[in-house]
């Protein structure tokens, strides 16, 4: 029976793989190994019930507890704690989803290579932070990475196939986030509720957030980047308000091969779960009569300095990506502190990347995941610095 383990189960693409497997046939159809949550130990509690799971993990040490006393007599193991997240993923699994969210997700995605898994890659902060040493760790182990971000699960399905050495460009798609249509003088005092809704898709917080700033698009095109080896100048992004084309790719001969479907992740969710099979998904069908028009326009930079940022670390290399992406974070954080404004977050991220560029460091390869932690840990600090002197 295929053995399978969830990092992030809890959270918004976690629940639905969990939903998913259990559709499928649940403990009668895969063994489930190991489960990680956060704080939200009742939900994890279920699932590792629902799934029969051998542990249940939760990140933090003092919810430990709590999640023993749910699965008191069920014969799961408990255990707590970031480490003891990271030697889940040294537990053998086929199929390991990795959807913690934010560069905490880095560790255990890559640990569970090592055992030659397929991984169903989620959290994009991974190759944003270490891409180049994720795919050669895979290549190593004879693991297999499958995206699940949908436009990049999209652009994999439209390469099915074909030979990349013929693929002229990429085009991924983004809605535009909650202030699309926004007047941009208005966006400085765009609030955290404001920023938290999303016009199509239901997700997390921090990338609902990060969808509005496209920090979310400017982590895709890296993404992009990282995971298909191609240039970043082949590579485009288009505001797409309906979010139905989740990516195109065009080729040599000029075709363009476009995936199109409802905005709902258990497609990509269930394409990595099935590969290289397709199952029958429980996602609705599109009526194009009833949708009627698709539209397309190009992002404004004014509107979107992340997608700008994004460009300038595919250019720089090495590892900007992990400052990008700490930088990024804290931001984030900070933003929703209502510490900083909304159109502040890419100012400070800016400056981050400058700073540390000119102290050296950036351009050092990713070699291994101290190097990257080890930058990931100091873009952190410099960029808390730069918001505390912000005052
Ligand atoms: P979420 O916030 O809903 O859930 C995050 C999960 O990670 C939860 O289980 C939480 O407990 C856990 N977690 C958070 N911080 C942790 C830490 N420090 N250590 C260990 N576990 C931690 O997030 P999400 O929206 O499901 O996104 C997960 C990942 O998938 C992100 O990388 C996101 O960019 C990516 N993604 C999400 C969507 C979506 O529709 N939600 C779409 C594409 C890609
Ligand atoms: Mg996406």
């Amino acid at each position: 029976m295929r053995r399978v383990s969830i990092f992030g189960a809890t959270g918004s693409i976690g629940r639905q793989t969990v939903e998913l497997l259990v559709a499928q046939g649940g403990p009668e159809a895969v063994r489930t190994v190991a489960l990680t949550g956060g704080r939200n130990v009742a939900e994890l509690a279920r699932m590792a019930l629902a799934l029969r799971a051998e542990i249940a993990v939760t990140a933090h040490e003092d919810c430990r507890d709590a999640l023993a006393a749910a699965l008191a007599g069920s014969g799961i193991e408990v255990a707590a704690g970031p480490q003891a997240v990271a030697e889940a993923a040294d537990r053998p699994a086929d199929w390991v989803m990795s959807a913690i969210v934010g560069a905490a997700g880095l560790v255990p995605g890559f640990r569970a290579l090592a055992h030659g898994t397929t991984l169903a890659l989620a959290n994009k902060e991974s190759l944003v932070t270490a891409g180049p040493l994720i795919m050669a760790e895979a290549r190593r182990h004879g693991a297999r990475i499958l995206p699940v971000d949908s436009e990049h699960s999209a652009v994999f399905q439209a390469l099915a196939g074909e030979d990349t050495a013929a693929v002229e460009r990429v085009i991924i798609t983004a809605s535009g986030g909650a202030f699309r249509d926004w007047p941009l003088d208005r966006l400085a005092a765009a609030t955290v509720a404001e920023a938290s809704t999303h016009p199509n898709w239901a997700m997390g917080q921090r990338i609902t957030i990060d969808s509005a700033s496209m920090f979310n698009k400017a982590l895709e095109l890296i993404e992009t980047r990282e995971f298909f080896g191609i240039d970043p100048e082949r590579i485009e992004v288009l505001v797409h308000p309906e979010s139905l084309v989740h990516a195109l790719v065009g080729f040599t001969d000029g075709a363009l091969m476009a995936h199109v479907g409802p905005p709902d992740m258990r497609h990509a969710i269930g394409y990595a779960l099935n590969w290289p099979d397709r199952r029958p998904l429980p996602v609705a069908r599109l009526d194009l009569a009833q949708v009627g028009q698709l539209t397309f326009r190009a992002p404004e930079p004014a509107r979107y300095p992340a997608l700008g940022l994004a460009r300038e670390v595919m250019r720089a290399g090495g590892l900007s990506g992990a400052a990008f992406n700490a930088a990024k974070e804290i931001a984030l954080d900070a933003f929703i502190a209502g510490r900083i404004g909304f159109t502040a977050m890419a100012g400070v991220v800016e400056e981050v990347l400058t700073q540390l560029s000119g102290q050296g460091g950036l351009q050092n390869a990713p070699d291994c995941l101290d190097t990257v932690l080890e930058m990931d840990r100091a873009a952190r600090a410099r960029t808390a610095g730069i918001i505390a002197a912000k005052g």
